[in-house]
């Protein structure tokens, strides 16, 4: 096994493509220097060598420990200088990579090779002593927190005080004395809080180091951002020892971060920050506030330009946005880092369908560039503008991650976590935030921080999690510790409401309402393009008018699921519908349900006038009777009152319709099979209205669905009850087409679908009870112990969330196939959470269904999952 790649003058190992076993950060540096980039040389360690570290009981091989010797002495060869050298010392850096980026995850240490007789060297190499020390100095802080284990803080205790001393605010301004005091008192610190003094054998540095980077990819941050972002699967962690180059050699040195399209909006120009007399990650940290890159055109003319051609050179090369890193060292530009950018949805969309326009990147290309599942962003609200023109702005940020977010204030982790669980929104107010805050980024709405640039962790972080962010407002004054926010002359404690505009970095007091999105612009192009690709169908799932129009607005083709029970639910038809439900007869009921009927009627009749000629799935009454009744004492009262029936009568009543298992029980066809004229109610409301609105002149394609089918004879029991009202209504030659089907949600409906489709004309998946009954999961009480499996690993994900294909999908499988042999026509489809979820849309392509049905704000998800599916096939 090849344990180190090489990268530099002395020939290049590695290629960007080998991400798999030399990190993201590795294979990009071995392809930037093999395109001619500028890149300081080094070398790399494979995952693979921390792979094997693992199953060495922590330990890097021996073999590891020779090409580490060599590749270090043909980079010694090659800069003309050695590590630890008295005269002329080589310095590294010593960088962790895995194959994802994971920012922010494992610390990089710089500087490495300094020791007291190296920094004398070094002192010679520059002429230059405050830089000198202040590298040292940096080393001892960066190894000692990272490899040795000393907090971070204890060092920054020491260098506030040592500016406090001499007056100053900024550690720039401490001097060479200054610095080599710090250097003293680090080493006493290191000695005190990790019980051994701070090792001065250069390769021992080395080791220790790269036993640390190997070691953190188990550290309980690592473990929680891949958990949080669902990386499963790598190897490890690879390790960069790369020679250093110096951004902290004075006002002409500095480094900076930069993006060829700006990762917020999308829009193409030049985007970054960058500090002068700086080093590593000064620039992220937000203790001094950075220049935006167009500064340095001003600053560094011809160091701009090069950049310039640089990060043209590199979009151009990987085709895709860019996020890079850089040093300058007197004047001479170095790349540190380059990879695909972390983007906003906004901007995800915007630069495919921009880089799809100029050329850059082909219509598959682009249709596979953006990630269904962002889309949720886009669909999330924005302030309504027309209200936040009412409202003062209480200081304005940066617009660090685009959308509204309403909450209230939460200042810790602890209450950002706990005051979700209770239910509410929250805003989490920082000074900063690093990795440790992921829990509350996680839990919040929204980010809100007084310090850090569009490129500090918070803004890195909520764009990734698609969370409205302001980032770098200074104007806010945070007290961490008395749970305090000053802004604008508004004091706010923890729990007290306020509204951040992600999108232009304004702060304003209470809630300001929200607005729904629409699909225009580069979003609509995007959409439009899904839509050349796609084969198979979108629809919604929908019942009131106002979701039906969104979801066409959002370009459904039709109804997938028009749920008849929560028409039930609205105004005075609950009275109708409980009326009946404690009706003592057939009488009785009908009675009751003739006074539904003209609500439902007037329902369907809107719904078939919004979705114009678009076929509506109809599921006739699904749940069990006593959802619709009440549970309250004195609403138990109330609708006794209202019914005529003695509170007594109503409590034995609804006693009577308890069931030890409701949704196993009395529900679905059952109903109708038991109370037929339920069915014939809502057959002659489905098929009344079909006929005034198609006489109107409006096409109607109703479809009615039965639900729980488990055996044929049920479905043939109901399609005759439906069959013929429709023929009542309807009369011999009607205008009006409509399909009879059921859902397949039943085990035993999968198995039997031959026989059942003999009856059907179409199937619809309802996956939601296909996955509680074939996994035996009651979905209503799933939340005690699926969490536990997933976090244990017995299951990869809620099977709720995404379609369980192992089990479940064999069923659907089956049930498309026998379907499909007794009918050939037979139409099919799915709703539920998982028709608007990538991999579940992916997944009834291949099955061959012919739609996915999903709420009105999936449905561009699901447009763009089930373009994807042909898209990667191709
Ligand atoms: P991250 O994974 O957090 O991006 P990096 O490995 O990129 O960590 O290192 C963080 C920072 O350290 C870089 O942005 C860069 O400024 C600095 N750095 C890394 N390697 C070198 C080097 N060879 N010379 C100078 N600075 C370096
Ligand atoms: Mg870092
Ligand atoms: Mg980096």
């Amino acid at each position: 096994m090849k344990h180190v790649y090489y990268f530099g003058k002395k020939g290049t190992e590695g290629r960007k493509d080998m991400k798999d076993i030399l990190g993201g950060k590795g294979a990009n540096l071995a392809e930037m220097a093999n395109i001619g980039v500028p890149v300081p040389p080094g070398f790399t360690l494979t995952t693979e060598t921390c792979a094997e570290y693992y199953e060495n009981e922590e330990k890097i091989s021996d073999a590891a420990k020779a090409e580490i010797e060599e590749n270090l002495a043909k980079l010694e060869e090659e800069m003309d200088a050695k590590l630890g050298d008295a005269e002329n010392p080589l310095l590294l850096s010593v960088r962790s990579g895995a194959a994802v980026s994971m920012p922010g995850m494992m610390d990089t240490i710089l500087n490495l090779g300094l020791n007291d007789e190296s920094v004398q060297g070094l002192i010679k190499k520059s002429g230059n002593e405050r830089f000198a020390w202040d590298s040292y100095r940096r080393l001892i802080q960066m190894f000692g927190d990272v490899v040795m284990g000393v907090e971070h803080h204890d060092f920054e205790e020491i260098l506030d005080k040592a500016k406090e001393t001499k007056g100053v605010q900024f550690d720039t301004e401490l001097d060479a004395e200054d610095l080599k005091g710090l250097v003293e008192e680090y080493k006493a610190l290191v000695q005190e809080k990790a019980g051994r003094p701070f090792p001065t054998d250069v390769k021992e540095q080395l080791m220790m180091a790269v036993d640390a980077v190997f070691g953190s990819w188990n550290n309980d941050r690592a473990i929680n951002y891949r958990r949080l972002n669902d990386i499963k699967g790598l190897k490890g962690t690879a390790v960069n020892a790369q020679t250093m180059v110096f951004g902290n050699m004075g006002e002409t040195s500095g480094t900076g971060v930069c993006f060829s399209r700006d990762p917020s909006t999308g829009e193409n120009v030049f985007y970054g920050e960058y500090l002068m007399n700086a080093q590593g990650e000064d620039v992220v940290a937000g203790i001094r506030t950075p220049q935006p890159i167009t500064q340095l055109q001003e600053v560094m003319p011809e160091v701009y330009e090069e950049l310039v051609a640089i990060y043209k050179k590199l979009e151009e090369h990987y085709k895709d946005m860019q996020d890079m890193e850089f040093t300058i060292q007197n004047k001479k530009l170095f790349m540190l880092q380059t990879r695909i950018g972390k983007r906003t949805a906004e901007a995800a969309v915007r630069m495919a369908v921009e880089m799809l326009e100029e050329g850059l990147i082909d219509e598959k290309t682009a249709v596979l560039r953006v990630n269904p599942n962002q889309l949720d962003q886009l669909l999330h609200p924005q302030l309504d503008p027309v209200a936040k023109e009412k409202h003062t702005t209480l200081g304005k940020g940066l617009p660090a991650s685009p959308g509204g977010a309403v909450g209230k204030v939460a200042f810790t982790n602890e209450s950002a976590v706990e005051m979700k669980e209770a239910g509410d929104k929250v805003v989490l107010v920082r000074n900063d935030t690093s990795p440790e805050d992921l829990m509350g980024m996680d839990a919040a709405v929204g980010i809100l921080t007084a310090k850090g640039g569009m490129t500090s962790h918070a803004a890195v972080v909520a764009r990734g999690m698609g969370k409205c962010c302001v980032s770098g407002l200074g104007d806010a004054k945070v007290n961490e510790a008395s749970k305090t926010l000053i802004l604008g002359g508004e004091t706010f404690t923890e729990g007290d409401y306020i509204t951040l505009d992600g999108t232009s970095g304004e702060v304003f007091k209470g809630q300001i309402p929200t607005k729904d999105p629409e699909l225009t612009g580069n979003f609509g192009k995007l959409m439009e393009l899904a839509d050349k690709f796609r084969t198979m169908g979108v629809r919604t799932n929908a019942e009131t008018p106002r979701d039906a129009r969104q979801a066409v607005k959002f370009g459904a083709e039709g109804i997938g699921l028009c749920r008849t029970e929560h028409m039930f639910f609205e105004g005075d038809r609950i009275k109708a519908v409980r009326e009946m439900i404690v009706a003592n007869d057939v009488e009785g009921r009908k009675k009751a349900l003739a006074k539904i009927k003209p609500y439902q009627k007037d329902d369907f009749k809107e719904l078939f006038k919004i979705m114009g000629g678009k076929p509506i799935t109809i599921r006739l009454l699904d749940p069990p009777l006593h959802e619709f009744l009440p549970k309250e004492e004195e609403d138990i009262k109330q609708m006794a009152e209202e019914t005529g029936v003695t509170v007594e009568d109503l409590k034995s009543k609804i006693e009577s319709l308890h069931e030890v298992n409701p949704m196993l029980g009395h529900r679905g066809c059952r109903l109708g099979v038991t109370y037929p004229e339920i069915t014939e109610m809502q057959s002659e409301a489905i098929f009344e209205a079909a006929k005034e609105v198609s006489e109107e002149g409006t096409l109607v394609k109703p479809e009615v669905m039965v639900p729980l089918v488990g055996n044929v004879n049920e479905l043939k029991d109901q399609k005759a009850i439906i069959l013929r009202v429709a023929k009542e209504v309807l009369g011999q030659d009607s205008d009006v087409k409509f399909l009879i089907g059921t859902m397949i949600e039943v085990p035993r409906a999968a198995l039997t679908a031959d026989l059942i489709a003999a009856e059907a004309e179409f199937f619809s998946f309802g996956t939601n009870d296909l996955t509680q009954m074939t996994l035996g999961f009651s979905r209503d009480d799933v939340g005690k112990f699926v969490p536990e499996y997933v976090s244990k690993g017995l299951l990869e994900k809620d099977p709720f969330q995404v379609l369980d294909q192992t089990g479940v999908g064999q069923l659907v499988e089956m049930a498309v196939k026998k379907g499909r042999e007794t009918r050939p026509e037979i139409k099919l489809g799915i709703f539920g959470e998982h028709g608007g979820e990538p991999s579940s849309v992916e997944f009834c392509y291949r099955t061959g269904l012919n739609y996915v049905s999903c709420s009105p704000f999936r449905v561009p998800i699901a447009r763009l999952a089930a373009a994807q599916a042909v898209a990667r096939e191709q």
